[in-house]
């Protein structure tokens, strides 16, 4: 067989000659119109781009170029153009604080910055701690080009003056294409190096029907962000099937994403929960509807229960949950029934959609014991959870967190869980979340999750505390949905019926928000510091 290489590049080219008129639609962070093109156009503005960057750029293979910006055309074009002249796209999280954001793009090394003008005080606000970056380019045209006190130079200017014909060119496929760091809210942020090879198979993989399936027939929004973990290769995945693919940009409050996925006959979308929360409440207030979504693809934090039920019954969505994380491209495991559930009662069915999913081709998983014994696939004996594989990192970006890798070839994911014999993954926890209570392990998720099911609660986080007799206990942390006022009893009363007894939280407060992170998930960190001197009743 020939052994051609695996390159990026050759997505969008692909895409361009098979599918040259299917769109990419986009809400523009700059002037709030939408912007349409086809495939084809997208490819001719990454040619022109590759010549700007490999030309007035002077970008090298191997340099590093960060973005930080939403889900536009545009931030496609650098995903492609970057990583096509063999240069490294890292895509930076803006909702980091300013000192990590500064701290990533250093640590990246980074020659220059692209940024959508949403965040030009944000680029102010680092430029000066980013001794390495060169060029600020501000992803817009001159009409609106902001005011900033960092010299900035304007996208669209760049790429009026270049050529639009550029020859990608074919080198290793195991070399660098993506940098994308995680949110480090334990300790320094880590970055994960993507490989063309990495890329290009991870995205075949999301288009098989029991992953993503992206295919022709697809209209999919990715409300994850680009700079989350490459928006879990939708960017990649669309372009390769040829599905039309909508861009939310810096709109990701209820009411727009709404107007974008009737307006577009959207049919598929992806994001967070946190995403989900706000589009629900939208909806039954407006009274509005979804009814072209067939298909949501929820993760990056578990899907809660309530919420899932809420979209299949009162809106039809069929509800799917991905496991992944950012040293995994991210994509391991998806959730779907199979053909022996049919007959399953609705209850039952809910109970496996809860799991996190059923393994990938391509991700091998093991869970082990605290002593490193492998622990059987019987979907009840929790443990460390380590996967191997093609678009699994085998070490950080210069050499951090040495200790997550095994000697024998695995990466120790962090999460903690059980698998069963239909290779369905089940996580209880993160490994610093675990709530450990006399030797044995409340699931901080469950607890959750069962709490979010309480007519009267918008979210709920479960921490663990410190406690003289049992090691530690749970503190229920409760944010109520707006007008309501529910008591500590009453959720006890709800959650006695749901789990085990000796889960029942010790103590359960209310506050006003939950403290969210950069990648839309509770910031338990935050919420264990707002509570460390708290003492049970
Ligand atoms: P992402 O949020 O895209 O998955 P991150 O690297 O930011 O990537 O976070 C990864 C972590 O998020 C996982 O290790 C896991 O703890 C958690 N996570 C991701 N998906 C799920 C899920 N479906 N259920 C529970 N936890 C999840």
């Amino acid at each position: 067989m020939m052994n051609r290489p695996l390159m990026i590049a050759d997505i969008l080219h692909h895409a361009a000659l098979n599918h040259g008129q299917r769109e990419i639609v986009s809400r523009l962070p700059d002037t709030g119109e939408i912007h349409r093109y086809g495939y084809a156009d997208c490819y001719k503005r990454t040619q022109q781009l590759a010549n700007v960057l490999t030309g007035p750029l002077k970008v090298k293979p191997g340099d590093r170029i960060t973005t930080i910006a939403w889900n536009t055309h545009r931030h496609m074009e650098l995903y492609y153009a970057v990583s096509g002249v063999g240069a490294v796209i890292h895509t930076a999280n803006p909702r980091l604080s300013p000192e990590q954001l500064a701290w990533i793009i250093d640590h990246a090394k980074a020659k220059h910055v692209f940024f959508d003008v949403t965040f030009a005080p944000l680029v102010d606000a680092v430029a000066k701690h980013c001794k390495t970056v060169k060029r600020w380019i501000a992803m817009t045209g001159e009409a609106t080009k902001p005011q900033t006190k960092t010299k900035v130079d304007v996208y669209e200017t760049l790429l009026a003056n270049a050529h639009d014909e550029y020859d990608f060119p074919e080198f290793d496929e195991n070399s660098a294409a993506g940098l994308c760091y995680t949110s480090g809210t334990t300790g320094d942020p880590k970055g994960a190096l993507y490989s063309h090879r990495s890329t290009v198979l991870h995205a075949m993989a999301c288009c098989s029907v029991d992953a993503i399936g992206v295919g022709a027939d697809g209209v999919v929004m990715p409300v994850v962000p680009m700079f989350h973990v490459n928006a879990w290769g939708v960017p990649y995945a669309a372009a390769m099937a040829g599905a039309k693919l909508v861009m939310p940009g810096a709109q990701l409050d209820g009411e727009s994403l709404q107007s974008l996925i009737e307006g577009e006959a959207v049919n598929q979308v992806l994001g967070v929960p946190t995403v989900w929360l706000g589009l629900l409440q939208y909806l039954r207030d407006s009274g509005k509807r979804i009814d072209c979504v067939q298909k949501v693809l929820m993760g990056g934090s578990a899907m809660p229960e309530a919420l899932m039920r809420a979209y299949q019954d009162e809106y039809g969505v069929e509800m799917q949950q991905g496991w992944g994380m950012t040293e995994m491209s991210p994509l391991g495991t998806v959730g779907k029934l199979l053909p022996k559930h049919e007959d399953l009662t609705e209850d039952e069915k809910v109970g496996i959609k809860l799991k996190q999913g059923r393994l990938l081709f391509g991700v091998d998983m093991r869970t082990v014991d605290d002593d490193g014994n492998v622990l059987p696939r019987d979907g009840q004996s929790a443990g460390h959870i380590h996967v191997r594989g093609p678009w699994i990192i085998d070490s950080y970006y210069r050499g951090a967190g040495p200790d997550s890798f095994t000697d024998d070839g695995w990466f120790k994911t962090g999460d903690v869980g059980h698998i069963d014999q239909d290779g369905y993954m089940t996580i209880t926890d993160r490994s610093k979340d675990v709530i450990k209570s006399g030797g044995e392990w409340v699931s901080s998720i469950d607890l959750e999750n069962a709490a979010m099911g309480h007519p009267d609660v918008a979210m709920a986080a479960a921490v663990g505390m410190p406690h003289p007799k049992w090691q530690e206990r749970p503190l229920l942390i409760v944010q109520p949905k707006p007008n309501t006022t529910p008591t500590p009893d009453s959720i006890r009363e709800y959650l006695s019926t749901r789990v085990p007894k000796w889960w029942l939280p010790d103590g359960i407060e209310f506050i006003d928000e939950m403290p969210i992170g950069a990648t839309g998930k509770i910031l338990k960190t935050k919420l264990r510091e707002m509570f460390k001197d708290y003492t049970f009743p």
